[in-house]
């Protein structure tokens, strides 16, 4: 078995929010199917007979659900050697950068202000990610 970092180009790609239940689902269909890509692509790269373990790491504005991407996945993957990987969420809070205070902090959940000056001039500076982070191998 063997780690690998940072190699692991190809962002995916979030399209436009979703608000209908049906792009949703194709929205994360869509987004498992390109995870599963990079990690056969990866996978291949490297020689590997299967893969174990993916870890993704999902911003909490992606709009993703960790249990409809393992969902889709157990599915798409299927007569792959990726079929019995374990997928491995790490989420990352919404983070803002105040350009009143300079602060950089978490925000709470649609409250759209600094915690600390409750300003709202601010920008959003993390929670959009969502890439394949590692994978293990084998
Ligand atoms: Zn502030």
């Amino acid at each position: 078995m063997s780690d690998f970092y940072g190699e692991l180009s190809g962002e995916l790609n979030l399209g436009s929010d979703s608000y209908t239940i049906q792009i949703k689902v194709m929205h994360e269909l869509a987004i498992t199917q390109n995870v599963l890509d990079i990690a056969l692509e990866q996978a291949e790269k490297h020689n590997a007979g299967k893969v174990i373990k993916i870890n993704l790491v999902v911003g909490e504005m992606s709009g993703v659900v960790d249990e409809c991407v393992q969902f889709y996945f157990g599915f798409l993957s299927k007569d792959t050697i990726a079929s019995d990987a374990t997928l491995s969420f790490k989420r990352i809070p919404i983070t803002a950068h105040c350009y009143d205070c300079d602060a950089t902090s978490p925000l709470e959940e649609f409250n759209w202000v600094c915690p600390h000056c409750h300003s709202s001039n601010i920008e959003v500076v993390g929670g959009r990610e969502l890439y394949i982070d590692s994978m293990e191998i084998e």
